[in-house]
């Protein structure tokens, strides 16, 4: 920490200090016009050859704005605005040479030879003192009381400035948030959480989307309806933590099976629901096929015991444009319940018509 600033600030109060500007992301930008035309506007009211924007950081003052000065920092130790942010308002020195806390300061002794300094304080809204708006000459002189008022209420715009686009920040910041937590609360809203397939709600959804599309003429698709076997036996001997791990396995071994286009939902404890769009019956009962081998060839690991194999029934109908969903529906859990009659592990496929005069 800088002597001057020691003497002034607690170790505490220096760290609020440097935290407050720290949250306005101002240190090391490049140039900006907004803050380049404010100096120059200071340095033209105040008739003097000098004029920065400065910020007092822990070990240097740095300038995001400079008129008349061929550096963008310099040390704290030669710094008089370090000065100038220990007091409320203007700080003025009327003669470097004749004021002690300056006369042996190298700028003063030595190039650029600065004698005449008037800062104005930059204050963050909560009282942090950050840096000041400063005009430097090189001969003695002072301020007319106008131009005194004209330096501060620019630093009062310097300040409103660096403000707006700290709120602007923290607005783009918050937006991004909101936005990342409603696509979370979207995907819960139609995620089982079991299984990390789409619930009931959103596949009712996706399958009202396809059955429109199929009436304004896409190409019909297949409905697939699901039911694990005897699974309250597999609860009853394997325990609920052994049922839920099969739930699990089975979402897994449908991922695998059915094409990234297909539509895998848990239509609500044990019973799955299967959209595969443009997709004949024929070809459909082809993936059902390799769902019940694949049942069969993988069973389900638990650690510490046996494994466990798990079967499904399943019934499959077209999704067509002249039935309506429910109907569909319903035709597709009648022959789900063919499937169970027929002894399980097995799909039934609803029966197509062939038109006799084909
Ligand atoms: P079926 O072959 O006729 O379908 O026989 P089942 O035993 O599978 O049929 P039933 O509908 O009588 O039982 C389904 C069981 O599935 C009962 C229920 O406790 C269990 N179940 C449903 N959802 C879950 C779940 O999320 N986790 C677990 N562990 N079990 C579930
Ligand atoms: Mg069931
Ligand atoms: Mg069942």
């Amino acid at each position: 920490m800088n002597k001057l600033l020691k003497g002034c600030l607690s170790p505490d109060q220096e760290e609020v200090r440097l935290a407050a500007l720290a949250a306005y992301e101002i240190l090391d930008t490049p140039e900006e016009a907004a803050f380049d035309e404010l100096v120059e506007v200071a340095a033209y009211i105040c008739d003097a050859p000098i004029a920065v924007i400065n910020f007092v950081d822990r070990h240097r003052q740095w300038f995001k704005a400079v008129k008349g000065l061929g550096v963008r920092e310099t040390p704290l130790d030669v710094s008089i605005c370090a000065h100038a942010i220990m007091q409320p308002g203007l700080f003025i020195v009327p003669d470097t040479t004749r004021d002690p806390r300056f006369a042996q300061n190298p700028l003063v002794t030595g190039e650029p030879h600065l004698r005449f300094y008037a800062g104005a304080l930059l204050e963050s809204h909560d009282g942090q003192p950050l840096g000041t708006l400063c005009v430097l000459d090189y001969k003695p002189r002072t301020l007319s009381e106008r131009q005194a008022f004209a330096l501060q209420a620019l630093a009062n715009q310097v300040m409103a400035h660096m403000e707006l686009m700290l709120a602007h920040r923290q607005q783009v910041t918050l937006i991004r948030d909101l936005d990342a937590a409603r696509k979370e609360m979207t995907h819960w809203a139609s995620t089982d959480s079991l299984t990390g397939l789409l619930n009931r709600r959103a596949f009712e959804q996706r399958l009202s989307q396809e059955l429109a599309l199929v009436k304004r003429g896409a190409r019909p698709g297949a409905l697939m309806m699901l039911d694990l076997d005897d699974f309250k036996r597999i609860n009853d001997n394997f325990g609920h933590h052994a049922g839920d791990d099969a739930i699990v396995c089975f979402a897994d071994a449908c991922r695998e099976v059915f094409r990234q286009a297909d539509v895998v939902g848990r239509w609500g404890g044990e019973e799955f629901i299967i959209l595969l769009p443009s997709t004949e019956l024929g070809e459909a009962g082809h993936a059902a096929e390799r769902l019940h081998q694949s049942l069969s060839r993988e069973p389900i690991a638990r650690s510490g015991s046996e494994p466990l194999t798990v079967t499904a029934s399943i019934g499959l109908c077209a999704l067509t444009p002249d039935g309506e969903l429910d109907d569909t529906l319903r035709n597709l859990d009648a022959l789900l319940y063919q499937a169970k009659r027929k002894g399980r592990n097995c799909t039934v496929c609803e029966v197509i018509e062939q038109d006799d005069h084909d």
